[in-house]
């Protein structure tokens, strides 16, 4: 087994620990040798002097510290190295021409390095630290017998041009100011303007403002710029965020019809739904954010996924989580009217231009309702009525119930820390909330200083741990990757069981929602111009609304029981349009 040390600069503050505090509890160094010592103001650990005992990990108040014993399988140097005991990356995704791969894992682990090294931008350094250029013949050499062998013999002769989907879209007003058609035009290398703009439905965009548009039109738009242009490895990072359900899918549709056999398209995804239905491959990475990332073998689409579930890499000998995730089919709940939470009439808001209706409808005791619908059709102020943040123009609402929500729009402005704001949860719920939500290492930080994810977790630890009737929690998978979205479904899986409390969950990301909820709520109507709650629905029957809208359809994997996309017009996807059941529960 080897084993690595980093410390996580950023982290480490040598006056904040008492002036090198690792440094005088290393016992190698007690014993005389230098196994830490000071290097530029922050220490350097000697990885041939460490024994592992971990101490300075334990010690370190900063949590700056990580000593980690790689499995022997990794017995290989790694492909990029960011300095002495900086992010280690092994290993790198493999584009494979005439398929869409695709990468699922946890943020933080090198994803935007390997990117980076397959576009040519960044040249590995194999671990060696001397300055030295890596030739590519050695990375090539690497990989021999491989298919990255193939693909990075390419990179050497410049044959892949390389059109690359940023993760943040958001920052992309920032960078580009102009109406979205005279940026599509630039870009236009294909040619192929006018059908791209009509198939990702952004034609009454094209003359605003790109900073006057929504975050899921930016989405679009960017994801219009990067097939636009000529190129023979297109890569998508995270391409379904700020979409709706209906958009997830239909650009899922779109990316995979970009495959020819002369074009590799690599994909970074965390909504699994999404992710299974585009790629055929997959590569799961795993490790420790800030520390190490280890790229696995390609896999098939399907194995690969329930092999992220399950926290295994059997071709790795590797659990990379305690914890399997399984869709079972969950306990019916008690329904009928003296089990009823809270019920509402038909009722009407006016917002603006925006109408909202809904139809009769309660939530019962002790169970866990989904809300699906597209972005603009009044899901959030539906929720807002629920909680008594709004009142309705027409009809009522059982308003005895204390309600605990979590807003869409987190404020982030305040400079309160994360410890005051948790005062409570950190008291009564370390165990179930704070420690698997990650939190500890947030609790001296600002509001104001959290990153989007950051904030969604101290958001939901916050509603969660407020006694309550309902707890409603507006989109809390936005900002989280896949790991944490399983280890969120699981903690509201949880607390439903636990406290027997109602549960009201708005997600876009249908394998969360389908292994969370017992009932659906779904919206129709015209998104900004008005809007129908209907519900709660058996998931059978709301399911089958929403697909069909879609026309896709859903089968249950046999081995994890998630839910999948049939391939249109597999012999499943038309045997269940025939017998009208998108959706098999
Ligand atoms: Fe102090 Fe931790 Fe930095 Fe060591 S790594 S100097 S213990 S803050
Ligand atoms: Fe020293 Fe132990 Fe830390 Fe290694 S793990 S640097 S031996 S304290």
């Amino acid at each position: 087994m080897s084993r690595i040390a980093v410390i996580q600069k950023e982290k480490c503050n040598p006056l904040g620990c008492g002036n090198f505090l690792c440094i005088r509890v290393c016992p190698v160094n007690k014993m005389g040798k230098e196994c830490i010592v000071e290097e530029g103001k922050k220490p350097k650990i000697n990885e041939e002097l460490c024994t592992g005992c971990g101490i300075c990990q334990n010690r370190c108040p900063f949590e700056a510290i990580s000593i980690i014993n790689l499995p022997s399988e990794l017995d290989k140097p790694p492909i990029h190295l960011y300095g002495k005991n900086g992010f280690h990356l092994y290993s790198l995704p493999t584009p494979i021409f005439g398929k869409v791969v695709g990468i699922v894992g946890v943020n933080g682990i090198g994803k935007s390095t390997a990117i980076k090294i397959l576009a040519g931008v960044l040249e590995p350094n194999l671990g060696k630290l001397d300055n030295k250029e890596v030739d590519y013949k050695e990375l090539i050499d690497y990989f021999k017998g491989t298919e990255a062998q193939v693909f990075f013999e390419k990179v050497k002769n410049k044959q892949i041009k390389i059109s690359y989907k940023p993760q943040h879209v958001d920052l992309i007003p920032k960078q580009i100011k102009g109406k979205v058609k005279d940026l599509l035009k630039k870009v236009d290398e294909k040619k192929e303007m006018g059908r791209v703009v009509k198939e990702l439905e952004i034609e009454n965009i094209l003359d605003n403002d790109v900073t006057k548009i929504s975050g899921g039109e930016l989405q679009r738009v960017a994801i219009a710029a990067t097939v636009l242009k000529k190129a023979n490895l297109y890569i998508f990072d995270e391409p379904s965020s700020y979409l709706d359900i209906k958009q997830r899918l239909k650009i899922a549709q779109f990316i995979k019809s970009l495959v020819r056999d002369d074009v590799s398209i690599v994909v970074i995804e965390h909504d699994l739904i999404v992710m299974d239905y585009m790629a055929d491959l997959i590569h799961i990475m795993y490790g420790k954010e800030g520390c190490y990332g280890v790229v696995s073998q390609l896999k098939a689409a399907k194995a690969g996924i329930n092999s992220y579930l399950d926290g295994f890499i059997r071709e790795d000998n590797i659990r990379f989580r305690d914890h399997k995730i399984k869709f079972e089919v969950k306990p019916p709940v008690k329904r009928g009217k003296e089990n009823v939470l809270t019920s509402w009439d038909v009722m009407s808001k006016k917002m603006g231009k925006f109408k909202l209706e809904t139809t009769e409808g309660n939530i019962q005791r002790n169970e866990t309702v989904g809300i699906i619908g597209e972005n603009g059709i009044g899901k959030t102020s539906f929720v807002k009525l629920l909680a008594g943040v709004e009142k309705p123009d027409k009809g009522e609402i059982d308003e005895k119930i204390v309600v605990s929500y979590k807003p869409q729009q987190l404020e982030a402005d305040s400079d309160e820390l994360v410890m005051s704001v948790l005062h409570d949860a950190i008291k009564s719920h370390t165990k179930d909330l704070i420690n698997p939500l990650n939190i500890k290492s947030l609790y001296m930080k600002k509001l104001s200083q959290l990153s989007g994810g950051e904030l969604q977790r101290v958001a939901i630890a916050l509603a969660l741990s407020k006694k309550c009737d309902l707890y409603l929690l507006d989109e809390p998978s936005a900002y989280l990757d896949v790991e944490q979205r399983l280890i969120i479904s699981k903690i509201i899986r949880n607390v439903a069981e636990i406290t027997g409390r109602s549960i009201l969950v708005v997600d876009h990301d249908l394998l969360f929602i389908d292994y969370l909820s017992d009932r659906l709520i779904v919206f129709e109507g015209e998104p900004a111009v008005h809007g129908v709650e209907k519900g709660p629905f058996s998931m059978e029957d709301g399911m089958n609304s929403l697909l069909t809208d879609v026309a896709i359809t859903l089968r249950r994997d046999e081995e994890s029981g998630r839910p999948r996309i049939n391939k249109p017009s597999s012999i499943k996807d038309r045997e269940q349009k025939e017998k009208n059941k998108y959706y098999y529960g």
